[in-house]
């Protein structure tokens, strides 16, 4: 028997090595990598300023503690609030759910501290996700993830996604914050519009309640905005992030604002291993070459060409692909049969991708795709369509 815990339905395959946007098995078989380890791999696999990084801390120091100062965290949280158009301090800490935790602690934390202790509730929408503690299944609330693991954590109010007068019905004397994904990835590749994030940051204004974004898969340069939500001209308090932070290296971050950030004082957060130098390190410098000039506008330009070139083959097979639908290279293909199935296709043409909610096959690239590479792609997915239109 196996001795892993059986929780991850795994296909046959291993890769032993990877190289920019490619990955490659034992016997040196190479796959187009579009769904980088679900949008972690942000630079791609092995690259050349991420292992130095790696290497160089990695003979230096792993591990001290947050008992004391850490060398180039100060700089690094200093360049990812200036990269932002809000946040004033970063939590870090080792993945997505982590991350998120924290923010639904700093939402709480922030109305007790303004005198409303009893706001502790916080709105969130179908569809999302938010990781896989006992509060983030809770907060997403999808039944078939909280099945056998109820009661579920309290405190949260489901409403549909992008229904502002579900979101104003829902808001009550226990409400404190709302907490939504800018662009929903697990639930579909669905993306908020300016109009919605905008009454949801009145709301919040209205109400003093605390505005969350999750940007675990969004954000990091994902849409070709270092945060999705700065296409929309609304500014969150918190937000979440993790994935793509530091291009595969296991780190999360929560940023936010002065306003509801100054409540969070000395013992009543924390993390072991959250900012340690090694992940300190790789995080910079994958922030070095995402926060270049010229790096974002890249990832807004390939993506628009991918998407351009998916929109083709729905025009093509009008009866598969039903819409192309996303931002930057967060893309989704809606089609008319299992996504998982027609994920599986492609893996066979040795194109990775990685499936969505809604009949969705999602294409999370690494960012430093290029047009050749898109063009490969796309003909593995006309190979598919084909195939299945018999
Ligand atoms: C992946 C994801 C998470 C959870 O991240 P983990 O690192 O798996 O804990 C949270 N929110 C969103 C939007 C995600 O895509």
């Amino acid at each position: 028997m196996s001795h892993v815990l059986p929780v991850y339905a795994r296909c046959d395959l291993t890769f032993t090595r990877g190289e920019g946007v490619y990955l490659f098995d034992a016997a040196e078989n190479r796959y187009l990598d579009l769904a980088a380890g679900i949008a972690v791999n942000s630079m791609g696999h092995s690259h050349p300023a991420l292992v130095k990084a790696l290497k160089e801390q990695g003979e230096k120091l792993w591990h001290t503690s947050n008992m004391y100062q850490i060398d180039g965290l100060e700089a690094l949280a200093t360049k990812i609030c200036d990269a932002t158009d809000f946040a004033d301090y970063v939590f870090f800490c080792n993945s997505g759910a982590e991350a998120v935790e924290a923010g639904l602690k700093m939402i709480r934390k922030y109305q007790h501290g303004v005198g409303n202790p009893n706001k502790f509730r916080v709105i969130t929408f179908e569809g999302a996700f938010h990781g896989r503690t006992l509060a983030t299944i809770s907060a997403a609330a999808k039944p078939k993830v909280l099945e056998g693991f109820e009661p579920a954590v309290d405190g949260f109010d489901k409403v549909p996604f992008g229904d502002l007068d579900a979101v104003e019905a829902a808001i009550g004397e226990h409400t404190g914050g709302i907490l939504i994904e800018p662009v929903q990835g697990e639930g579909g590749v669905r993306v908020c519009s300016a109009e919605f994030l905008q009454g949801l940051r009145k709301l919040c204004d209205r109400h003093d309640l605390v505005l969350m974004f999750d940007g675990v898969q969004c954000g990091m340069g994902r849409t070709g905005k270092f945060f999705s939500h700065e296409w929309t001209g609304v500014s969150p308090d918190i937000t979440s992030s993790a994935k793509g932070i530091a291009g595969g290296f296991p780190l999360g971050a929560c940023l936010v604002n002065e306003r509801v950030g100054k409540h969070m004082t000395a013992g009543s957060h924390g993390s072991t291993y959250g900012s340690n130098p090694l992940a300190v390190a790789v995080c910079a410098a994958t922030m070095e070459v995402m926060l270049a000039d010229g790096f974002l506008e890249h990832v807004v330009k390939v993506g628009d060409y991918f998407t351009h070139q998916l929109q083709q083959l729905a025009q093509e097979f009008p009866e598969m692909v039903q819409e192309v639908r996303g931002r930057g290279l967060m893309i989704g293909l809606r089609v008319a049969t299992d996504s998982k199935d027609f994920v599986e296709k492609l893996r066979k043409k040795h194109v990775l991708t990685a499936p969505a909610a809604e009949n969705v096959v999602r294409f999370l690239p690494p960012l430093i795709l290029e047009e050749k590479h898109v063009d490969e792609g796309i003909a593995a997915i006309r190979e598919v369509c084909k195939e299945l239109m018999g």
